[in-house]
């Protein structure tokens, strides 16, 4: 990827170490160096010492340490670890809520100081909280150190420079300003005292043809979907070293591996069969613990650590990297549905078993069963040495990392994950004794602070973020991401050193002018590490509009025709034979004469007749989600339950009216308590007070709303609430379950439905295709004795009722259905009735028809789940784009 300069081929000919930014520059120079010797015909040679600087003074270190008897070196696990337990136990840190995050900040801190030589007595003496809580750290940080006689890693440049003799080495350093000022400064100390030190200059190359231009993309996705198909193009014609430099690229990776894996492999990523596109590198680390293996083995950890949460124990029962996930795939997941079924929020290891054996998960509940009887004692304390060794039993009893054989990756990722175990007991000596959930905690931090990348095969193509792009040359360059929001990049100064010593000491990221001035040189130096070089930007991400980088404004406009798409929808689409068309919108008509689904039937007939039949004839249902807290399904459930308890024992007005407020609010309080009991099953100490707070709420709510029903003109429940009936309608029979009827003294019906929601919209009862069918559908079904329909609110928004009469004064708030057209309220109220019963009638017969157009109702696809089975993105991508939009 690099094209060798004369000057690095003669250092490295001459023997001398090559210090360049960054690990995967150095892995660059030495592959590129082993493509010049072989284009020189060579069969064999020697391989250069090529090192990132930072690998370079540690190397130098470790060596001279060999021979002197000097510090030791910290490891940077270590150093977290004892950041973090300084920090977590200092005054300051107690009263932070994130005490870890502050340690990672005050670490980061220290070795900007180390670097830019920012004198730490300066910062002392700042009075600012953050500046003295910092001192106290870095004082405690040193105080160990020397105590243990630890040397840092940022401090090793000084240390080196401040040792006053030559270290005997030849370097030659291509690029000096990506330098740190200590290294700098290291450098320019030994070449003082004899070492041999070489600065090279960055080449400038030649004048660029054609000259660089500027791609606008509609948006991210589109953005990456040109650049994977420009970057293929590249590799056509024949292009050995292609990059594409992505702004955010941790941001992005998802959409990133989706294009490209599109544009250079079709159709693997849906079978999941490509472990790395052919000839693509993306060269981006992830913390370790974002890999799945490394999820399950932390997950199976934080089991034995006690309670779940549930998406985890759904997590553990799905996870592919245990015992018996190939053989019970089928049963764990099912497993895994009644799991969010139950809307348990937490489960331990003895409760999962039993689900896993309830669901004949045999091999897994053997596994969890021989989990729980591992000696675990939570309470005992230990050395990491001893959990790290704990945990690989926990591992090894439930059969991690599963059955099936390793990729590349995984197994790379294992090796690291073992690497990082060993790091974590080597840590006994900087961290006390711990229990297993500290330990447990511990070493998760441990992995998500540890960057992994597994080793690929190196690219033709490579994809890479702008940091770590340094030194790198290519052939082609896509430059993706140019924004005016990203480029340049807004100042970032430290937030624990006083911004005066960090403008003093020249740190860029300090002031804007710093910031703009190194980005620009970063700019400058990556348009000219390729011969041909393209830059876009996108108008628009989500609802943010976006502009082009100022740098980039100017250029000329590249090719910008829609992208061709490699996807492997793209790809079938491309190869279809041509097709009979038929309009096949029907479903079999309804057996006989039931149908199932009530009221559903006609609410989501009239959303969407597609989803009426797929829902409700198929069983498509979405998977249940369970979250924390309580649900709107949840509330709308105890206030359901509680009224119909109170109207059982209530059943007419008048019995209201006798009731006392205080004797009324007693009665409210017992039946709230007993229903809100039947909500708390496996909940944590957390879902029980919200239940408590929803409870009161419920409580209040359910009292006014009967101090409202006071006050109307006296009735009796009709029949009970919550009566079931099953009416013939449209052709078929449906059961109907109202929430409540009142019956007045004139022998007419109030139909009363509860609600919880804020959103109860009366008009979406009426037209020819209502959005909300139900109430009309009730009314219809009584319309001879129906005076009116309403439904109860009870929401933090309001509580009283919402509805339509046939006369003013029925119900308190609900005023007479007016058409203009009539006479009269009552000749109204028949014309209401009237467009009801051809509504539902027409929902309901088209519905037992098989009617299953898909025909949605502006907005009705936004909340659906269904888009895969009914397709609608394919049959008018647009359309469906811009319902999304605007709903
Ligand atoms: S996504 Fe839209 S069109 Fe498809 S079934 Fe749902 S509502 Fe109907």
């Amino acid at each position: 990827l690099v094209d060798l300069s004369l000057d690095l081929v003669e250092a490295i000919a001459e023997g001398r170490t090559v210090l360049v930014p960054g690990n995967r520059t150095a892995r660059a120079v030495r592959l590129r160096y082993a493509d010049h010797a072989r284009a020189r015909g060579h069969s064999g040679w020697r391989t250069p010492d090529v090192l990132a600087t930072g690998a370079w003074l540690e190397r130098t270190f470790l060596q001279i340490r060999g021979r002197q008897a000097l510090p030791r070196l910290l490891g940077a696990a270590h150093a977290a670890a004892l950041w973090d337990a300084i920090v977590a136990r200092s005054e300051a840190g107690l009263r932070l809520i994130n005490a870890a995050s502050a340690a990672r900040s005050a670490a980061s801190a220290w070795a900007l100081a180390q670097a830019w030589g920012i004198d730490l007595a300066r910062v002392a003496a700042d009075p600012g909280d953050e500046a003295q809580a910092f001192t106290a750290w870095v004082r405690a940080f040193e105080a160990d150190c020397v105590r243990q006689n630890w040397i840092a890693r940022p401090r090793l440049a000084r240390y080196l420079a401040q040792r006053g003799r030559a270290l005997g080495v030849r370097l030659y350093v291509p690029d000096p300003a990506e330098l740190r000022p200590d290294e700098r400064g290291l450098l320019a100390t030994l070449s003082e005292r004899g070492d041999d030190v070489v600065f090279g200059a960055p080449r400038n190359r030649a004048p660029l043809a054609p000259a660089p231009c500027v791609v606008a993309a509609r948006d991210p996705t589109d953005e990456l979907m040109r650049a994977a198909d420009w970057a293929r193009a590249q590799v056509a014609a024949g292009a050995t070293a292609v990059g594409v430099v992505v702004t955010e690229l941790h941001r992005r990776l998802g959409a990133v591996e989706r294009a490209f894996a599109d544009a250079f492999a079709p159709g693997t990523r849906l079978v999941g069969s490509a472990e790395h596109l052919y000839g693509v590198e993306i060269a981006a680390a992830r913390p370790l613990d974002e890999y799945p293996l490394v999820r399950a083995a932390l997950d199976v950890l934080a089991l034995v650590g006690g309670r779940v949460a549930s998406p985890i124990a759904g997590a553990i029962l799905r996870s592919p990297f245990l015992a018996g996930a190939d053989s019970e795939a089928a049963a764990r997941a099912l497993a895994d549905v009644r799991l969010r079924r139950d809307g348990r929020e937490h489960f331990d290891a003895v409760v999962l078993e039993r689900q896993a054996l309830a669901n004949r998960c045999d091999v897994l509940a053997e596994c969890l069963q021989a989990l729980v009887s591992l000696p675990h004692a939570r309470t005992h304390r230990a050395p990491p040495s001893v959990w790290g060794e704990h945990f690989l039993a926990v591992w090894r009893t439930l059969g991690w990392p599963g059955p099936r054989g390793l990729t590349s990756d995984e197994r790379q990722t294992i090796e690291k994950l073992r690497e990082s175990l060993a790091i974590f007991g080597s840590l006994d000596e900087v961290l006390p004794a711990l229990t297993f959930d500290a330990a447990r905690a511990e070493f998760a931090r441990l992995a998500a602070t540890t960057s992994f990348e597994p080793r690929a095969v190196g690219g033709v193509v490579t994809i890479i973020d702008p940091q770590t792009v340094v030194g790198i040359e290519f052939d082609a360059l896509w430059l993706a991401g140019m924004t005016a929001t990203d480029w340049p990049p807004p100042p970032d100064p430290d937030p624990f050193v006083p911004i005066a010593l960090q403008v003093h000491a020249g740190v860029p990221q300090a002031t804007a002018a710093g910031m703009q001035r190194e980005a620009r040189r970063r700019f400058d130096r990556l348009v000219a590490s390729a011969d041909r070089v393209v830059a876009s930007w996108y108008r628009s991400d989500g609802d943010a509009e976006e502009r082009p980088s100022p740098w980039i404004a100017e250029w000329p406009r590249g090719d910008e025709s829609q992208p061709r798409g490699h996807g492997y929808r793209q790809t079938l689409l491309a190869a279809r034979p041509v097709l009979e068309r038929v309009a096949d919108a029907a479903s079999p008509a309804v057996a006989g004469e039931y149908a199932r689904g009530g009221a559903r039937i006609a609410e989501l007939q009239s959303l969407c007749p597609f989803r009426a039949q797929a829902e409700l004839r198929l069983g498509a249902h979405p998977m249940a989600v369970v979250a924390p807290g309580v649900g709107p399904l949840v509330r709308g459930q105890l206030a359901h339950r509680v009224l119909d308890d109170v109207w059982r024992e209530l059943r007419s007005q008048a019995r209201l009216a006798a009731r006392t407020d205080a004797a009324l609010t007693d009665e409210i309080r017992a039946i709230v308590a007993r229903r809100a009991q039947a909500l708390l099953a496996g909940a944590s100490g957390h879902h029980v007070r919200l239940v408590a707070i929803e409870s009161e709420l419920a409580q209040a709510r359910v009292l006014e709303l009967l101090r409202i029903e006071r006050m109307r003109s006296p009735f009796a429940v009709y029949d009970r609430p919550e009566r079931s009936e099953s009416v013939r309608i449209g052709g078929i029979v449906i059961d109907l379950r109202i929430d409540r009827i009142d019956e007045l003294e004139d022998g007419s019906l109030v139909i009363v439905d509860y609600k919880t929601g804020s959103s109860a919209d009366t008009n979406a009862w009426y037209g020819d295709r209502p959005r909300q069918p139900q109430m009309p559908l009730y009314a219809v079904v009584h319309r001879d004795r129906v005076a009116a329909v309403a439904f109860a609110l009870l929401s933090s928004a309001r509580v009283g009722f919402a509805g339509t009469a046939r006369s003013a004064g029925l119900l308190p708030g609900v005023e007479a259905s007016m058409a203009e057209s009539r006479a009269s309220a009552a000749d109204s109220w028949d014309a209401v009735l009237e467009g009801w019963q051809h509504a539902v009638e027409r929902l309901l017969s088209g519905f037992a028809a098989g009617g299953s157009a898909v025909d949605p109702l502006p907005g009705a696809c936004r909340y659906c789940h269904l888009r895969i089975l009914c397709r609608i993105d394919e049959r008018a991508p647009e359309a469906a784009m811009v319902e999304d939009d605007g709903g």
